[in-house]
């Protein structure tokens, strides 16, 4: 069987179509600028890269110019349609409703519904790629697989708010965490290289990216992550503040006149390393500005490190200790220097960097941790993709041999 994978954004369909058992996509792109003009399809097999000029005006459209293509008799990998057996669709936010990925149905999609007021950027546009792909490839099975669920196994003391709980209950405001779909990822992968089971270790993973996070895993379970309700909260990220007394916001308001949308965007795309460097949101940028002596550069790095590590001085006690310390995501995988900068004089916890395995450890896999370590440290590049496509196939296999009306296995 091929599965379709599909990251449905606001005016972009990313993809990955994947022969079962196979973990290197036939052909991965992106259908971008949709809606607007110059939308273009993005194609690229093991023979082939294409980018090309195409009219988008929906996703749907998007959608159908992509399935054509993979059908396409020259550039295609598919030559019968219903090859492709199922889609699997990454959803943001599965608020409380979703513990694990589902077979999506009408009771499903009203429920993803019910989860827009607490994603109102993103769930939106994954429903409408629901939507479309139901519509294009009616023979599929479609899967969702939530960022949010692998988070739904943190205690009460870490998921909730100090408000008066009621606001929890009736409106559902609490922390849910996202991520988790790299998190299990990485989780999995880390035991693999490891040769160990997850309910053997403690593990800290630093999801590091434009949008950063870390969890705290505990023998296979998030016990703690550091985004919230939103994907705000937590650590500095490329433009988005992390933490912030929830004070300054009444002040922005109040002594600055700022209005509710204005602060919104202050703090997700105006803040972070590009807010306080005040040129880049990307470390690559930064580290520039520092060797050209932009002081600037030098406290928005100092700063992203130092949120980082006290996260981990954070979530080591919450877990009463700590056997494995991971890095992924573009910053964890590629920059030596952050990494490097975070761990640094955490040697009391007993994470000890080597420092030429952490220099040579560049966009792959490896330990990067001195033989010394008490905490074994590890890069692991995210496939978040390849986790979407395991769930999807996981979910279809056991729905075909369950009667139907139960065909709903959750994947945790
Ligand atoms: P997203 O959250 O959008 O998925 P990514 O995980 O792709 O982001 O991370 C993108 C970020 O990774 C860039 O903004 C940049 O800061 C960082 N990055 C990517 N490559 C490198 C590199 N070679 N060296 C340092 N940082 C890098």
């Amino acid at each position: 069987m091929k599965v379709l994978v599909i990251n449905s954004g606001s005016s972009s369909i990313k993809y990955r179509l994947y022969d079962e058992s196979n973990p290197t996509p036939l052909v991965r792109g992106a259908v971008s600028r949709i809606g607007q003009t110059g939308s273009t399809l993005d194609y690229t097999s093991y023979a082939e890269h294409q980018c090309l000029s195409v009219a988008a005006p929906t996703h749907e459209a998007g959608l159908r110019l992509l399935v054509d293509s993979l059908l396409d008799e020259r550039l295609g990998v598919v030559r019968d349609v219903r090859e492709i057996g199922a889609v699997g669709h990454r959803a943001v936010h599965g608020g409380s409703a979703f513990r694990g990925s589902v077979l999506i149905d009408d009771a499903v999609i009203r429920k993803m519904e019910e989860c827009v007021p607490l994603a109102p950027l993103h769930n939106p546009p994954n429903l409408v790629g629901i939507r479309a792909a139901r519509k294009i490839l009616p023979h599929a099975e479609q899967v969702a697989v939530f960022d949010t669920a692998f988070h739904s196994t943190m205690p009460a003391k870490a998921f909730l708010y100090a408000l008066p709980y009621e606001y929890y209950e009736r409106y559902g405001i609490r922390r849910y965490g996202f991520h988790g779909t790299s998190y299990r990822y990485v989780l999995a992968r880390s035991c693999e290289i490891l040769r160990c089971k997850p309910s053997d270790v403690r593990m800290i993973v630093a999801h590091l990216g434009n949008g950063s996070s870390m969890v705290a895993i505990d023998q296979g379970r998030s016990i703690d992550t550091s985004m919230g309700l939103t994907p705000l909260e937590g650590l500095m990220m490329g433009s988005r503040s992390g933490d912030i007394d929830p004070g300054v916001i009444f002040h922005l308001r109040r002594e600055l006149g700022m209005g509710v949308d204005q602060i919104d965007e202050l703090l997700n795309t105006k803040s972070g390393l590009l807010g306080v460097s005040g040129v880049s949101n990307d470390v690559r940028d930064l580290v520039e500005g520092v060797a050209a002596g932009n002081e600037r550069c030098a406290i928005a790095l100092d700063m992203f490190a130092y949120r980082a590590k006290k996260y981990i001085g954070a979530y080591a006690a919450a877990l009463g200790g700590l056997d494995v310390m991971v890095f992924t995501g573009g910053i964890g995988e590629n920059s030596a220097l952050v990494r490097e900068m975070i761990c640094a004089d955490l040697g009391f916890l007993g994470l000890e960097l080597d420092e030429d395995r952490n220099t040579s450890t560049v966009g792959a896999e490896g330990t990067i941790s001195a033989d010394s370590s008490r905490v074994r440290i590890l890069v692991v590049p995210t496939d978040e993709e390849w986790m979407i496509m395991q769930d999807t196939l996981a979910i279809v296999r056991s729905a075909a041999h369950e009667p139907k009306g139960y065909a709903h296995a959750r994947i945790a």
